[in-house]
């Protein structure tokens, strides 16, 4: 374990009642772990792409369906949510879910995509949730896949289920360690079907004819949400959303 999740664990313990932000003593059981102050704060994605989710902050209000340039040629999504913007603030809840496997930072984040959820999916929410793998090697360096701990509060709120087998990830660089060309240039077969010993086949037969959501944590050029789309879309898949907790305004350098 590391010494920075060591503290923050020994910190959850001693402190249970402590804003994740700036350590204020809450003054009853806040279900988010924020207080007034930094709720207000955060960098709300308010209008966005229908597709990506991408910020478009020069809109009044969103109209169903309205979308970014990049999405009125290459479509992302059948529908993106992303509630926040990545900024530093944003950045420390999520590295801390990332990288510290927060508990707290996960349900914090995944209240914030519920909320937007509830707010602006007038379309019938999804048949299953299938969070972004890690990879083997990232799992055990981690401790865990922060898609799927985002994941797990939003499956019990909307009681979907998890499919967090299906999809298998081949292990390289974190996406944060690379350039934007790098990021730009993901391997095709980064993302495969997991294959099954008892069938002979993939898991696919999860995913055909299914309304799926993909969950990200951030998203900055899409790229990893664009390949995990078109795999489950090749699978079958008759409809793939995605749902992140954070949106980068403009792509990653
Ligand atoms: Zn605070
Ligand atoms: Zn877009």
């Amino acid at each position: 374990m590391s010494r920075t999740r060591f503290f923050q664990n020994a910190l959850n313990l001693l402190l249970p009642d402590r804003c994740l932000l700036c350590l204020l003593a809450l003054p009853d059981a806040r279900s988010d772990y924020l207080c007034e102050h930094c709720r207000m704060a955060l960098p709300l994605n308010v209008h966005s792409c229908w597709r990506c989710a991408l910020p478009l902050p020069g809109l009044e209000q969103t109209p169903k369906d309205v979308v970014c340039g990049g999405c009125r040629v290459a479509p992302l999504a059948d529908r993106a949510i992303a509630p926040l913007t990545y900024t530093p603030l944003s950045a420390r809840l999520i590295q801390r879910c990332k990288f510290g496997h927060g508990q707290r930072e996960a349900i914090c984040l995944s209240q914030l995509i519920a909320t937007a959820i509830v707010l602006g999916y007038p379309e019938g929410l999804p048949e299953l949730i299938i969070p972004v793998p890690t990879s083997f090697l990232n799992h055990l360096r981690r401790g865990g896949n922060p898609c799927h701990l985002l994941a797990k509060p939003l499956a019990a709120r909307f009681k979907l289920p998890v499919v967090a087998s299906s999809v298998r990830r081949k292990h390289s660089a974190p996406q944060r360690k690379k350039t934007r060309r790098q990021r730009l240039n993901l391997p095709g077969n980064t993302f495969t079907l997991r294959k099954t010993w008892l069938i002979g086949g993939t898991l696919a037969h999860e995913i055909q004819g299914r309304h799926v959501v993909v969950i990200d944590d951030v998203m900055t050029t899409g790229t990893t949400a664009r390949h995990m789309i078109r795999l489950l879309r090749g699978a079958g898949a008759s409809r793939v959303d995605l749902w992140a907790a954070a949106r980068a305004e403009t792509p990653g350098p």
